[in-house]
């Protein structure tokens, strides 16, 4: 098990990864983003902090738990790809659960409610999200650029045969 705390450097880009998995998977799904904020980083006390980001979207009822797990991989796969120390997906997503596991409205509670375990994912969530991967990076980078995105936004960044 790796040191999940050791892990906590540019939390800000760390959350729109982990929003922007959300928002790939339900429009990949065929779902519509309707709002999409990540407040940024505050450095002022001399600490990181990130608003509470806030990503809506209407998508169907029976791919909520994909999307809501799209979140703890993004989180997890960025971890992976970023800290030198993290290379396994699964020591991760321990990490990644561990961040989105307080209270009832978290990813964590909402996949054990709906009878899914984060560390054992319906067979091919994990390697459809390794191809969205691309697109989610693209998503987050398009987010950083342009200070905003909507539904528009992350539509012309995925192949027209997932949209
Ligand atoms: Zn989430």
């Amino acid at each position: 098990m790796i040191d999940c705390a050791a892990f906590v450097a540019d939390v800000h880009r760390r959350k729109v990864t982990h929003e922007a998995g959300h928002a790939v998977a339900a429009v990949a799904r065929g779902g519509r983003v309707i709002r999409f904020e990540v407040p940024f980083d505050d450095f002022s006390a001399g600490v990181e902090v990130v608003g509470q980001p806030l990503v809506t979207h209407a998508s169907d009822p029976l791919d909520q738990s994909f999307i809501t797990y799209a979140g703890l991989w993004a989180t997890a796969r960025w971890m992976v790809e970023r800290e030198a120390d993290v290379d396994d997906m699964r020591d991760a997503m321990d990490c990644a659960m561990a961040d989105h596991s307080a209270g009832a409205a978290s990813d964590v509670a909402k996949l054990l409610t709906a009878g899914v375990d984060a560390t054992a994912p319906p067979a091919g969530w994990d390697a459809e999200l390794e191809r969205l991967w691309p697109r989610i990076v693209a998503v987050a980078d398009h987010f950083f650029t342009h200070g905003q995105l909507d539904h528009a936004g992350i539509a012309s960044i995925l192949p027209r045969s997932l949209v």
